[in-house]
C-alpha cells in the first residue's frame, strides 16, 4: 500500500513538509499496512490559507448548490461501499458489519445536511415577527468562517461526516485532521472531492499526529471554528486553544453511559441490548453502555443469559463472514485495556466471564468480552472510560435508587432504559443527565436528532439542526418597517 506522504490542499496532492513517518497498521495482523508522513505546521498554514481564500466564494454559492456537492459526496461514498469497509475493517479492526454502520451512518449524515443546505437558503433574510410597530426585522445565518475539525479512530467516516457535513452545508470551509492510527478510510474524502471537483480549498485535509498538525491547527489565529472529538485529556487542551482570540469551540468527549434494567423488563431481551450496547465495535465506542444497573430480582438470571451471550461471541478476523468482534484497533489500546483489568484484578472485581480466560485468535491485539458484577461504584473500573468490551455490574433496589446511580457519573454522554412498559422507560430516561438516551433499544443514530453530552462528556451538539447551528454565526437586520 503506498505511503501517506501526501497533504490535501486546495484540491491538490502536495509533499507534506514533515519529516517523521508513522506507521499505518493492520491491528489483526499485527503488521504494519503502510506509514504516514506526520505534518507540520507548515502543512497547517498552506491549508488554512487555502481555506480563507476559498471561503467567499463557498458562502456565495448558496446552500442548495453546497448541498448538491453534499449529496455528490454521499453518492461517491456508496459506489465505493465494499472497498471501503474492506478498508476499514482491515485498518480499523472492526467486524465488516461494523465498518458497514460506521459507513452507512456518514452517508445518511451527508444527505441529511445537504437538505439542511437548502433550507438554511430558503429561510435566509426571513421576517422576524414582533410587537414593536413600525419596526422590520430580518434574521440572516452566515458560515462561521474557516473551521479546524479533528477527529479519532473508532469511527472514522461517522466522526468526521458529524462534523464535515453540516460545516460544508453551513457555507464554512474547512481543515481536516483525521487520526493519524486510521488515516486510510478518511483518505478516501480528498479522493472524492479531487474526483467531484470541488471548488479548491473547500476541504482540505491533513496527515498527522497531535504534535505535528492537531496542536498547530488548534493554535492558528485564521481558524474561527474548532470542533474536535476525542479525549477528555486532548479536549481540554483544544479548549485552552480556542480561548486565544476567544474562537468557538465544540467537544465531544468521553462517556461512562449506564444501561438500566428495570424490575419489569424481559430478561432475553434485555440482555440482548445490553449486549449491543457494551461489545458493539469491541466497546471502543464513545456512548458505550459499560455500566450496567439491574434491578436485585433480575440480576442473577440477567447475569446468566449474559454469560451465555458472551461465551457465543465469536473474535477472529474483521473480514471474515463469521466474526463477530475483532480486534483492539491498536497495540496502545489493547495495552491500556489491559491496564484496566490489572485493576479490576487488584480492586478484587468479581467477574462473571474474565478476558484473561478465555482463548484467543493466535495473533490480533484481542481483549475478550469481559463482565464484572457487584461493582462498588467506587472502583475505577465503574468511573472511569476504560473504551474495551468490558461491562461492570451493578444491583438497584428500584426506579429510583437505578436513576440515582446511573446520575451519579462525571460524564452524561448517553444511556438506556431497558423495560416493560414504554411510557415507565420513557420517565425513567426523561430522569437520566444524558444526552442520547434510549429507551428499548441500543445505539441507533438518526441525523435528524442531535448528538453530545453533558458534564465532562464535552460542549455542544452534532446532528440535527444544533449540529448546523453550530457551524453559523446569526445576525438581524432591523429598521424602520418598509
Ligand atoms: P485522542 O484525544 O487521543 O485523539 C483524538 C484526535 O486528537 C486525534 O486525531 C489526535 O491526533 C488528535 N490530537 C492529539 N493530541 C492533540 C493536540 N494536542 N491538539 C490537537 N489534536 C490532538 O482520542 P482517541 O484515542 O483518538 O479517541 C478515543 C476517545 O475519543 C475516547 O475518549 C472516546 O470517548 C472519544 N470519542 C468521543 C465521541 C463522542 O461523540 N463524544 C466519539 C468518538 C470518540
Amino acid at each position: 500500500m503506498q505511503a501517506l506522504n501526501h497533504q490535501f490542499i486546495d484540491n491538490c496532492w502536495v509533499n507534506s513538509h514533515g519529516t517523521r513517518h508513522l506507521p499505518v497498521m493492520d491491528p489483526y495482523h499485527e503488521r504494519q499496512l503502510t506509514e504516514v508522513t506526520a505534518g507540520d505546521a507548515r502543512d497547517v498554514e498552506a491549508a488554512v490559507e487555502a481555506a480563507r481564500r476559498a471561503l467567499p466564494e463557498w458562502q456565495a454559492l448558496g446552500g442548495e448548490r453546497r448541498g448538491t456537492y453534499l449529496n455528490a459526496l454521499a453518492d461517491a461514498l456508496t459506489a465505493r461501499r465494499e472497498a471501503l469497509m474492506e478498508l476499514s475493517a482491515t485498518n480499523n479492526g472492526k467486524a465488516l458489519a461494523e465498518a458497514g454502520i460506521d459507513l452507512d451512518d456518514a452517508i445518511a449524515c451527508y444527505r441529511y445536511y445537504a437538505r439542511q443546505a437548502g433550507d438554511l437558503e430558503a429561510r435566509q433574510g426571513r421576517r422576524i415577527t414582533h410587537d414593536i410597530e413600525g419596526v422590520d426585522a430580518y434574521c440572516y445565518e452566515d458560515p462561521a468562517g474557516v473551521v479546524g475539525l479533528i477527529t479519532p479512530w473508532n469511527f472514522p467516516l461517522v466522526t468526521s461526516a458529524w462534523k464535515i457535513a453540516p460545516a460544508l452545508a453551513a457555507g464554512c470551509t474547512v481543515v481536516f485532521k483525521p487520526s493519524e492510527i486510521t488515516p486510510l478510510p478518511e483518505q478516501a474524502l480528498a479522493e472524492i472531492a479531487l474526483e467531484l471537483e470541488m471548488p479548491p480549498g473547500v476541504l482540505n485535509l491533513l496527515h498527522g499526529d497531535g504534535e505535528g498538525i492537531g496542536k498547530p491547527l488548534t493554535h492558528h489565529s485564521d481558524i474561527d471554528k474548532l470542533s474536535f472529538t476525542g479525549s477528555n485529556a486532548v479536549g481540554e487542551r483544544v479548549m485552552q486553544a480556542a480561548a486565544e482570540g476567544s474562537r468557538g469551540v465544540s467537544l465531544e468527549l468521553g462517556g461512562k453511559s449506564p444501561i438500566l434494567v428495570l424490575a419489569d423488563a424481559d430478561i432475553d431481551q434485555a440482555a440482548d441490548w445490553v449486549m449491543a450496547g457494551i461489545y458493539f465495535n469491541s466497546g471502543q465506542i464513545c456512548s458505550a453502555t459499560s455500566r450496567l444497573i439491574v434491578h436485585e430480582t433480575l440480576a442473577e438470571s440477567l447475569f446468566e443469559a449474559l454469560a451465555t451471550r458472551i461465551d457465543a461471541i465469536r473474535l477472529g478476523d474483521p473480514l471474515g463472514a463469521n466474526t463477530d468482534m475483532g480486534p483492539m484497533t491498536s497495540q496502545h489500546q489493547h495495552e491500556r485495556v489491559h491496564a484496566y483489568l490489572a485493576i479490576a484484578e487488584r480492586e478484587g472485581l468479581h467477574a462473571v466471564r474474565d478476558a484473561r480466560h478465555r482463548q484467543l485468535p493466535p495473533h490480533g491485539y484481542f481483549i475478550a468480552p469481559t463482565l464484572y458484577r457487584d461493582v462498588p461504584t467506587d472502583s475505577r473500573l465503574w468511573r472511569e472510560e476504560v473504551f474495551g468490551p468490558i461491562l461492570c455490574a451493578h444491583k438497584a433496589t428500584s426506579d429510583d435508587d437505578a436513576i440515582a446511580l446511573a446520575n451519579d457519573s462525571a460524564f452524561g454522554l448517553a444511556a438506556t432504559v431497558i423495560s416493560g412498559a414504554p411510557q415507565r422507560a420513557r420517565r425513567v430516561g426523561r430522569a437520566l443527565r444524558a444526552g442520547n438516551i434510549w429507551y428499548n433499544s441500543e445505539q441507533i443514530i438518526i441525523p435528524e436528532t442531535s448528538w453530545g453530552g453533558f458534564g465532562h462528556s464535552g460542549i455542544g451538539r452534532e446532528l440535527g439542526p444544533w449540529g448546523l447551528a453550530d457551524y453559523l454565526e446569526v445576525k438581524h437586520l432591523i429598521g424602520p418597517a418598509d
